[in-house]
């Protein structure tokens, strides 16, 4: 039987519960199904390294239950990662494009050093943009609770490309 490692394709249905500190009760924000799991290239996942190291060498059919700490998931919150920035550097060709900026929006900036990094519009003045760049996830206490939908080995292209292809995949 197949167990989870490097070189497999991976598929899991879990719920991912987030608490902050302080809080009691956990928060659900996602849930996958067994019909449509999230798979991913083992090693390759994005998610936090504990969460690979929880599934190494399960099999199908076999339920996981952990929790992952700010330290091992997305860092701790910081406030100094919360800035206002004028709203000149919104403006395309002298305009700002009210469709896309809008507080709740998720929006890539460029650094002066041409570094893409994500940013959540939280506040929009008549002179400024308050944008929090933290991770979504920073600061939070991640419970996933789950089973192992499949596995199996994955092709040389995969390997290569370093994500799943197919169905749930890159489709290219
Ligand atoms: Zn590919």
């Amino acid at each position: 039987m197949e167990t989870i490692g490097l070189q497999k394709v991976v598929g899991v249905s879990y719920r991912l519960s987030v608490s902050e500190q302080g809080e009691d009760e956990p928060v659900l924000i996602e849930t996958t199904t067994d019909d449509e799991p999230m798979l991913f290239l083992f090693g390759e996942s994005g998610l936090p390294e504990r969460f690979e190291q929880e599934l190494l060498g399960k099999q199908v059919g076999q339920r996981f239950n952990f929790t992952i700490t700010p330290g091992e998931g997305y860092g701790d919150y910081h406030e100094d990662d919360v800035a206002m920035l004028p709203l000149d550097v919104f403006k395309v060709d002298g305009k700002i494009d009210h469709e896309v900026l809008q507080p709740g929006r998720s929006l890539p900036m460029s650094d002066d050093e041409g570094n893409v990094l994500r940013g959540l519009v939280l506040e929009i003045t008549d002179t400024g943009v308050l944008m929090d760049f933290n991770h979504p996830l920073a600061g939070k206490t991640l419970h996933f609770d789950g089973k192992v939908a499949s596995i199996r080995s994955a092709t040389p292209e995969e390997v290569a490309h370093g994500h799943v292809h197919g169905p749930g995949g890159h489709q290219h």
